[in-house]
């Protein structure tokens, strides 16, 4: 049986990265944001989407400009509840249809929101990137174009670190340098691939 491996953290903890360094030993990776992304595209989630919000949601071409959309919905908790309750259910189809399809030890699923969109019970094992926030917010200020001020919304509208720690299988620490990264992806790897053998 393939495990499912959910992995999650706050904004600039180092989930990417992590996962960049777990890719080289090639066990399949979803990227659940992304997912979320590509659903804009998609028609059925799109009309779902302009009846809740509206037409403004939409750019010239009339596709679902998520720019749009979060600048209307991430400022008014109901508008963010709703964004979720349409969205997260079609993320988790997909996910699942593509769990569905894997044959590996494991599967790595990467999600900002694993734990706010209700992911946890559909994962075999939790792994949580922690940083603290000050380093979180140097990384992510040196790295992207974003306010502080943009940071610290994101970092409120997230689970905290202390829901994160109690879901969490495996915590990664990520307030040192890459190197002690790459340590700690080769050691989860190798627990990983370990209990998928114990699993059968
Ligand atoms: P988001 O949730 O916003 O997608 P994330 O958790 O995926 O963020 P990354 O994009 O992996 O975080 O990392 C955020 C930034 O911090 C990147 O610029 C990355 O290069 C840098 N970074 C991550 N880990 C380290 C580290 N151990 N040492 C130095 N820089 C790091």
């Amino acid at each position: 049986m393939t495990l499912r491996v959910g992995l999650t953290g706050g904004i600039g903890s180092g989930k990417t990265g992590f996962c960049r360094l777990l890719a080289k030993y090639q066990m399949p990776q979803l990227d659940l944001d992304a997912v979320g992304r590509s659903l804009h595209a998609d028609a059925a989630c799109a009309a779902a989407l302009i009846k809740a919000f509206g037409t403004g949601i939409l750019d010239k071409s009339g596709t679902v400009d998520r720019r749009l959309l979060a600048a209307l919905c991430f400022p008014d908790a109901e508008k963010t509840r709703l964004l979720n309750r349409i969205m997260h259910p079609l993320i988790w189809q997909k996910a699942e249809a593509w769990c569905a399809d894997q044959q590996a030890a494991y599967v790595l699923i990467e999600a900002s929101v694993l734990i706010e969109s209700g992911g946890v019970p559909r994962m075999d094992v939790v792994v949580v990137v922690l940083a603290d926030e000050v380093i979180r917010q140097q990384r992510v200020l040196a790295s992207r174009n974003m306010t502080l001020a943009q940071f610290k919304a994101i970092v409120q509208r997230q689970c905290s670190d202390f829901g994160r720690r109690k879901v969490a299988d495996f915590i990664v620490d990520n307030n040192d340098g890459p190197d002690a990264l790459a340590h700690q992806a080769e050691m989860l790897h190798r627990q990983l691939v370990e209990m998928a053998a114990a699993n059968g």
